[in-house]
């Protein structure tokens, strides 16, 4: 059960001289396979919910089900296997490793577990061809456009074949044409049953989702099924 919930969801952040109450009671539900946009206005506590989603952090009350399992009833080590087994990330930065190559940068999660052997290898050199970069897989990220290295990141992001996938602005540094491109990589891994959960700032993005979840001030402002035809193109 890949589903994920969320009920009354809060998040403070307590700071030197105030608490800053980041979310303020969140609650949906993410069917598996769903393909979820998160908007709002800056501060609104987009980035604070998909740490949250991610078990980057843990939430202030309120509860969060990965499927059956509680987040806020587990350990350090269930949650760090959770966020290696079940969800990859993807963020506006890219986060690559400049010295490494692109095979070497998309190996680095199974590096940093201790499951680097020959079929791993394999499997990430095939998750380059994946993401189109078949003919870039000793470049460095000095070496590649923008859009290349958010594929090198896609790539990485799927190493251990997760259920979820969290994008953070992960077209926000991209050109139209490039952020097309991106999109319908996502695409892909939605048909493939992957649950998307994106934040972004830009309707076009937006409306590539299945439904759009909208913050302002912490709290969930409208919750739509998108039902724009720009989907289906
Ligand atoms: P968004 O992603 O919508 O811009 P964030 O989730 O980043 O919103 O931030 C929501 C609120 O929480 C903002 O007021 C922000 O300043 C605050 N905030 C976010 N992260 C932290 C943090 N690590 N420490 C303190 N305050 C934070
Ligand atoms: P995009 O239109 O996707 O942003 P660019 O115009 O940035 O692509 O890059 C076009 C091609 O040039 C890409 O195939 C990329 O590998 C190569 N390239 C881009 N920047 C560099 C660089 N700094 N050094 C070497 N090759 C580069």
């Amino acid at each position: 059960m890949n589903a994920c919930s969320i009920r009354d969801l809060t998040k403070e952040y307590v700071l030197k001289s105030e608490t800053v109450r980041a979310l303020r009671g969140v609650s949906f539900d993410v069917p598996e396979g769903d393909y979820v946009a998160i908007m709002g206005p800056s501060g609104s506590g987009k980035s604070t919910l998909l740490n949250l989603l991610g078990c980057l952090d843990l939430p202030s009350s309120g509860e969060l089900l990965l499927g059956t399992d509680n987040v806020a009833t587990m350990t350090d080590d269930q949650l760090a296997e959770i966020r290696s087994r079940r969800i990859g990330f993807v963020f506006q930065s890219y986060n690559l490793i400049q010295q490494l190559t692109v095979v070497e940068n998309i190996q680095v999660p199974l590096y940093y577990q201790g499951k680097l052997g020959p079929k791993e290898r394999k499997r990430c050199i095939d998750l380059a061809q994946r993401v189109g970069l078949e003919d870039r897989l000793g470049h460095r990220p000095m070496q590649l456009s923008g859009g290349q290295q958010q594929r090198v990141a896609i790539a990485r992001s799927l190493v251990n074949d997760p259920y979820f996938i969290l994008a953070d602005e992960a077209t926000g540094n991209l050109d139209s044409k490039t952020t097309a491109e991106i999109l319908a990589l996502f695409d892909q891994l939605n048909s493939e049953g992957r649950t998307i959960i994106m934040v972004t700032h830009e309707d076009e993005v937006a409306e590539r989702a299945k439904r759009i979840v909208r913050l302002r001030d912490g709290l969930l402002q409208s919750d739509e099924q998108n039902s724009m035809e720009s989907r289906k193109e």
